[in-house]
Order: C-alpha cells, then sequence, then structure tokens
C-alpha cells in the first residue's frame, strides 16, 4: 500500500522530481522524464528508455554512462505520451540517432511509435527494439507477442553498453534485438499491488497460493497454484525457462532474480541460491549474475527470474562497466556535467478569430467535454474493476485523468475572447488527454479527438455532413492507429455499430441528435455483445479465458460517453440538419444545402 503522497494523481510527477534531487549527478529533469546530467559524447546513439511510472529501477534509475542516455516516464503504469517520448529524446539526441526500447505493451507501442514518426520526419533517426521476454504471455512461435517484463535490464544494458563503445545505431539495434531473442522471464506473485489512492489492490491471489506467469502492471498471472516451496519454486522456474530457451543457446547465461516490491532480499538470495544450483546442474554456466529489485511493480508481492544466454559479443557488453543511480558495474572515468537547454520555448499566443458559428459549436464541445467527464467520474470504478479482470486495472483511472486535463484544456481555450472554434478545443483536449491518460486508450482517445476537432475546423456554418465527416475522422484515427479489427475485443467493437449507425441514420434523414441517440444505443448493445469475445489487442490479450464472460472495459466506457452526449446534444445540442434537411440554429446560419454523398 502506498502511504506517502499529498495528491495521488500527482504521485508519479512527485515522485520523478524527488529521484531527480536526490540524483542530480545522474540525471536532469526534462518534460516528460529524464535525460543523463553528464556528457554523452557527440555522435553516441542515444538509448531512450521507458515507459510507466511504479516499475523503479526501471525506468529512471538506469539512466547513466554505460546504460540508458534517458527515460521518459508516464504516469503509474500508462505510457507516457507521443509528446513526451519525443521530448526526452531530442534532448537525448547526441547526433549518433536514437533506439527506443521499452516493453511490448500497447500503449507504449502507440506513444513511442507515433514518437519515433516524429523525429525520423525531423532527420533523427530512430528505430524502436521491443522486449518481449514473458514466455508466460504467448508460446514462443509468438515470441513478438510477449510482453516485457524484468528483461528489459538486459536488454537495456547490452545496447547501453554498445553505445557506450560507440558502435553505430545499425549495430547496437542488431544487438538489442539479439539480446531480446535470447532472453526469456517468468513471474510470479504471492499478492497484487495498489495504486496509489486506490482502495484495493489490483488483484489477489488466494491465502496459500502463488499466481503463475504475472505481468508487471498488476495483470493477475495466468494460474493460480498452491504455494510451492523454495526449492520446488526455483524447479518450476528453472524447468519452464530452459524448456523455451533459444536455438542456438550455449552454455553461458546471465541469471536475473529480480523482487517485484515487497519481497525480502533474504527471500531472494535464498531463491537464487537454489537457482544456480540448478542451472549448474543442467550444464550452465553462470555470468554476472544479478539478484535484487531491478524491475518492480510497487508493492506487489512476487518475483521473477529472468534467464540470458550469451554469447561472446553479448557477454562482452553485460559484463561492461554502468554508473546509474540504481546499477553500478565496475568503473568508469569520471564525466562532466553538461549543459541542458531549458524547456522548449512557450509557443506564441494563438490569435484564432473563431467564427460565430465555431465558437457556438466550440462552446458545446467544452460542454459535451465535461459531460464525458462526469460520466467517467460516475463510472471510474466500474471500469477500474472491469480492466482488472483481465487487464491491469487502470482504465477508469486513466480515462478520469484524461478527461480531467481534457475539460481543463477546453476551458482554457474557451476562456479567449470571442470563444474558441471547435477545432481549437478539441485539439487542445485530445492533445491533453493522451498527454495525461497515458495507456492504449489514451493515446487513442486523444487522437481521435484531436482528429474529429480538425475535421470539425472554423467554419461560418455546421451541417449533419460536418457532423458524419467528425464522427467519420473520430473512427480512422482509433483504427489507423490501433489497427484492432472488429472482434479483437476493443473500443472499436462499440465504435464501428456507433459509427455504422449514425451515419446510417443520417442518410436515411434523420436529424443529428436523433441520429446520435440510435448510435449510442447501437453502441451500448455492441459493447455488451463484447462479453461473449475472447480479446486478441491489448494487455488483456495474455488473459484472455478470464476475460470471457465480461464486456471489454474501453468498448463499456465509449458506450456510457456517447449515451451520455446523446442525451445531453438532444437538448443542448444546435440543430444541424441532416444531410438533406438543411436547418438553422440560433447562431449557426447555414448558407448552402448540404451535399449528399460528400463523406467518405
Ligand atoms: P491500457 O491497456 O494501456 O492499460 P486502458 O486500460 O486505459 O489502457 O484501456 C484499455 C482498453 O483500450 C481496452 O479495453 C480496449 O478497449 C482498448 N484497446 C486496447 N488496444 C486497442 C487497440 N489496438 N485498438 C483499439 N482499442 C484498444
Ligand atoms: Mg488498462
Amino acid at each position: 500500500m502506498t502511504q506517502i503522497f499529498d495528491n495521488p494523481a500527482d504521485f508519479a510527477d512527485e515522485a520523478l522530481d524527488g529521484f531527480v534531487a536526490a540524483n542530480r549527478g545522474y540525471v536532469a529533469r526534462v518534460d516528460g522524464g529524464v535525460v543523463r546530467s553528464t556528457e554523452v559524447p557527440a555522435g553516441q546513439v542515444a538509448l531512450v528508455v521507458g515507459g510507466g511510472s511504479g516499475h523503479y529501477p526501471a525506468f529512471a534509475g538506469l539512466v547513466g554512462p554505460g546504460l540508458a542516455t534517458a527515460s521518459a516516464c508516464g504516469n503509474m503504469f500508462a505510457s507516457p505520451a507521443a509528446g513526451q517520448v519525443y521530448r526526452v529524446a531530442k534532448a537525448a539526441n547526441a547526433g549518433g540517432g536514437v533506439l527506443l526500447s521499452y516493453g511490448n505493451y500497447a500503449g507504449d507501442v502507440l506513444h513511442f511509435g507515433q514518437a519515433q514518426l516524429r523525429l525520423n520526419a525531423e532527420g533523427i533517426e530512430t528505430r524502436t527494439v521491443l522486449v518481449t521476454d514473458d514466455i508466460a504471455s504467448a508460446p514462443l512461435d509468438q515470441i513478438e507477442k510477449r510482453r516485457g517484463i524484468a528483461g528489459d535490464l538486459t536488454v537495456f544494458k547490452i545496447a547501453g553498453a554498445a553505445a557506450e563503445a560507440g558502435l553505430s545505431l545499425d549495430d547496437v539495434e542488431r544487438l538489442a534485438i539479439r539480446t531480446n531473442y535470447r532472453t526469456r522471464s517468468l513471474g510470479v506473485a504471492f499478492d497484487g499491488c495498489t495504486l496509489p489512492g486506490a482502495e484495493a489492490p489490483l488483484f489477489t491471489v488466494p491465502a496459500g497460493h502463488m499466481s503463475l506467469g504475472l505481468g508487471i502492471h498488476g495483470e493477475p498471472g495466468i494460474s493460480d497454484h498452491p504455494m510451492p516451496t523454495a526449492s520446488e519454486l526455483a524447479e518450476l522456474l528453472v524447468s519452464k525457462l530452459l524448456a523455451d530457451k533459444p536455438d542456438d543457446a550455449g552454455t553461458r547465461v546471465v541469471a536475473i532474480v529480480n523482487g517485484l516490491g515487497t519481497v525480502k532480499y533474504d527471500e531472494l538470495f535464498l531463491l537464487f541460491g537454489k537457482i544456480e544450483k540448478l542451472l549448474s546442474a543442467a550444464g550452465l554456466t553462470v555470468v554476472e549474475p544479478e539478484c535484487g529489485e531491478l524491475v518492480t511493480s510497487l508493492d506487489m508481492s512476487g518475483l521473477s527470474l529472468t534467464l540470458l544466454w550469451l554469447d561472446e559479443e553479448l557477454e562482452q557488453f553485460w559484463a561492461a562497466p554502468a554508473d546509474t543511480p540504481a546499477f553500478r558495474k565496475g568503473n568508469l572515468a569520471p564525466r562532466a556535467r553538461r549543459e541542458l537547454a531549458g524547456p522548449d520555448a512557450e509557443k506564441a499566443a494563438d490569435v484564432e478569430r473563431p467564427a460565430a458559428a465555431a465558437a457556438v459549436l466550440g462552446r458545446l464541445a467544452a460542454d459535451l467535454l465535461g459531460q464525458t467527464r462526469d460520466v467517467i467520474v460516475e463510472h471510474e470504478e466500474e471500469l477500474g474493476r472491469l480492466d482488472a479482470i483481465a487487464g491491469d486495472g487502470d482504465h477508469g483511472i486513466g480515462m478520469r485523468r484524461g478527461v480531467d486535463a481534457a475539460v481543463a484544456a477546453a476551458e482554457q481555450a474557451a476562456a479567449n475572447d470571442g470563444g474558441a472554434s471547435p477545432s481549437r478545443i478539441l485539439t487542445a483536449a485530445g492533445e491533453a488527454w493522451s498527454e495525461r491518460a497515458g495507456g492504449t486508450s489514451g493515446a487513442l482517445w486523444g487522437s481521435a479527438i484531436i482528429a474529429a476537432g480538425l475535421a470539425l475546423g472554423n467554419r461560418d456554418s455546421y451541417s449533419g455532413e460536418d457532423a458524419a465527416a467528425a464522427v467519420t475522422a473520430f473512427t480512422d484515427a482509433i483504427t489507423e492507429l490501433g489497427k484492432a479489427e472488429p472482434g479483437d475485443k476493443t473500443m472499436v467493437d462499440a465504435l464501428l455499430p456507433f459509427r455504422d449507425a449514425f451515419l446510417g441514420a443520417l442518410d436515411g434523414g434523420t436529424s443529428v441528435g436523433p441520429s446520435l441517440a440510435a448510435a449510442a444505443s447501437a453502441a451500448q448493445t455492441a459493447a455488451d455483445q463484447t462479453a461473449g469475445l475472447r480479446p486478441l489487442k491489448g494487455r488483456a490479450r495474455p488473459l484472455a479465458e478470464k476475460s470471457l464472460g465480461h464486456p471489454d472495459p474501453g468498448a463499456v466506457s465509449f458506450a456510457l460517453i456517447a449515451a451520455r452526449i446523446s442525451t445531453h446534444a438532444g437538448t443542448a445540442t444546435p440543430d444541424i440538419a441532416s444531410p438533406d434537411t438543411a436547418q438553422t440554429h440560433a447562431g449557426l446560419t447555414h448558407d448552402e444545402p448540404a451535399k449528399q454523398g460528400a463523406r467518405a
């Protein structure tokens, strides 16, 4: 249970500030994370790691010479936003290109992936190596679907040492990929962890039992087993990892016994001793092992075993020195401090002049965001519980953080003289949502709101066509970014029926308000029906069976929001016309009849 905080919502930020204050010789704070505070030789590849907070020493504790150049740090268990990753990577870049490396989670892939596109577009050559070491999360023939747990350390360490040795981006990437393919982990939990301020843990393990195959975000294990003895546990972990060993494995391995938060070091050592004997008995030589807390999951009671099968090249980089707040090995010459540029200069004040109709619709958009926040606040706990069944339990908290930030940003934009257009309101809101929410849903909702805003723009009048274009843009943003297919058990399963019902009703001559109501009801039915699906995308995928019989949290939250917006819009919306029955609304003029079939 986390007890030391003022406001749980500020926990990750304030903890990171304090971490930097305690380690100024190593790290400096930048917007979105930390970067080395010591000089990085010009032309050195920048290794940018990261992910959610709550995993210390991953990820900020691993920043320093011989290891990471910088870490992008998200909220508790939530990915940093794309803009944050981008800014951290810019601060880390020393002219040798950037390698992004992080555990394979949908939210991180979305945000780091967007940052990579932006960095490459600016001419900063950027590559990605995902860590996929957790053997419990997918079979060996689908290794690319596995999630990353304590194997983060082997990949980061070897990539960091290779960068330190002056290797090129190609070589650093190649070594990171090889390390990942030769790293396997398996974890067990004896009890769950509790997010700061939350009343209950994300999962619990029945008394006298352990949960095998845990995740590091409070995802429960794959199966529960009676609590074994230490010797039985060592045997179980070693035999499962050896059965999954890479081709061409060799006989030299790094072994890492990793505590997840509350298991005592003495217990970890006791287990390590038994594991080492078993590995020797299997003909393996253990090389420079680690035993301690390396990738944690807040106050989770649990541990994992990681094995990295070395080859000569990997062994050289594993053994190389590193000097970071949490991981020190060998000796490195002391580094001079470097000057870091301050945060980017404030953007020039936006001088938008919203058209009258745009200002009315902008105000409505801000109100609808307020309604969205109300419905999320009402259902926050329920959404968290739904996500805890097979995901990581943060859907309620993440949506809350996102929508709170979106409403604040929208209201700030709306407070401008003359109001603000829907484009201005929704882009500000979407950026804030994505930045603050983290997680998969945060990236998707943020981008979708921005896309809808851009589609609505700043016009003299709005028609049903515009409403159709906004809904289409919202939907496309989510399907293009998340790449989920219908039936994957995601919010897309509620979103597509919503879009289809909305466009269908408009096409049939229904006006916007009733079309929205029909769409919201289609979304509700579809969200309920996701209970019958197995998740094929996102964090719930490894626990597909547990999720059967329960609806997808992202689909449920979408349907709830759709329902609230349609109710509110039904009474308060400008009476925007259906495509073939142009109407006007107080403050909205409608000069030209809407064109049929103008939308995709
Ligand atoms: P995270 O999974 O990062 O913890 P949340 O818990 O906030 O993020 O959101 C989980 C929801 O995100 C899922 O219930 C699902 O509806 C949605 N989701 C996950 N992956 C995708 C995807 N690729 N496309 C669309 N929606 C997705
Ligand atoms: Mg989640």
